[in-house]
C-alpha cells in the first residue's frame, strides 16, 4: 500500500497539479491530506475541486481552511494571512466553502497505527519544530507514525529507545526507513508555499510494504501561480515569496 501525503496546498493549483503528476508516475493507492487546502494563493476554488476529485482516504482541516470557510474570523492571523484569507473566501464557490467547512479536525487515523494531524495530534494550531516538543507528544500519545503539517518545513522527529532526534529541513529524495521499536512524527513539507528556501513543491509517499517514507520535491510553473495571485488582487509579497521558497 502506497499513500500519497499532501499538506499545505494553499490555493496553489500549479504546485498541486505538478505534485499529482509526479506522484502518479511514482504510483500510489490512496491519498491523505493534512489540511490548509486554501489561503495565501490565487486558486482556492480550483484546488478544493482537485482535492475533492481525489477522494482522499483521510483529510483534515487546517487553520486557514477554518478562516476561509468562515468558521472563524482569523483574529490570531497576521495581516498578510488575513488579507489572503478574505480574498480566498470571496473566490470560493458555495459548494467548495461547504466542503471546507465540513472538513474534520485532526487527529484522524490512517490505517492501524498511523495518525494525521495539522499542527500536532494534541493541538491543530501548534507549530512543531523542535525535538523537545516532539518528545512530549511521543510520551503523551500512543502512535507509531504521525504525519503533520502547518510549519511548511519537511522534517522527521524520530524516537528511539534512548532519545528523540530531529532532522529538518529534510532534502527532497530523502528516504526514511521505518523501524520496529522506533516512532516517528513526519512533516512532508508544503505543496503550495514551501518555506525551506527550496521553492519546489513538496510531497511524500508512505510505502507500507517497503516500510519507508520518501520525501519528494517537484518544480512547477511558479510564474503562473504568481500571476494568479496578482490577478486575484492578493498582496504581491505572496507571489514574491514563492520564487524563493520562504
Ligand atoms: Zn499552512
Amino acid at each position: 500500500m502506497r499513500t500519497l501525503i499532501l499538506s499545505d496546498l494553499h490555493s496553489n493549483l500549479e504546485a498541486t497539479q505538478s505534485c499529482l503528476e509526479a506522484a502518479r508516475e511514482l504510483g500510489y493507492d490512496r491519498v491523505a491530506i493534512l489540511g490548509d487546502l486554501v489561503g495565501y494563493g490565487g486558486s482556492p476554488d480550483e484546488v478544493v475541486k482537485v482535492v475533492q476529485a481525489l477522494d482522499p482516504a483521510v483529510i483534515i482541516r487546517g487553520n486557514h481552511d477554518r478562516v476561509v470557510a468562515g468558521i472563524e474570523q482569523g483574529e490570531d492571523f497576521n495581516l498578510l494571512a488575513l488579507q489572503a484569507a478574505l480574498v480566498n473566501r470571496r473566490l470560493l464557490s458555495a459548494e467548495s466553502r461547504d466542503y471546507l467547512a465540513n472538513l474534520p479536525p485532526g487527529p484522524r487515523p490512517l490505517g492501524e497505527s498511523c495518525l494525521v494531524a495539522h499542527g500536532t495530534p494534541l493541538d491543530e494550531d501548534e507549530y512543531l519544530v523542535d525535538p523537545d516538543a516532539a518528545a512530549l507528544l511521543f510520551r503523551g500519545l500512543d502512535f507509531f507514525l504521525c504525519f503533520f503539517g502547518h510549519t511548511h518545513l519537511p522534517c522527521v522527529f524520530r524516537k528511539t529507545r534512548e532519545t528523540v532526534s530531529g532532522l529538518l529541513p529534510v532534502p527532497g529524495g530523502t528516504r526514511i526507513p521505518l523501524r520496529d521499536g522506533e516512532r516517528y512524527l513526519i512533516n512532508p513539507g508544503s505543496v503550495g508555499q514551501p518555506r525551506d528556501e527550496d521553492p519546489r513543491a513538496a510531497f511524500l509517499i508512505l510505502d507500507e510494504t517497503q516500510r519507508q517514507v520518501v520525501f519528494h520535491r517537484v518544480s512547477y510553473p511558479v510564474p503562473k501561480a504568481q500571476l494568479r495571485i496578482l490577478e486575484a488582487g492578493l498582496p504581491p509579497l505572496l507571489a514574491q515569496r514563492l520564487q524563493r521558497g520562504i
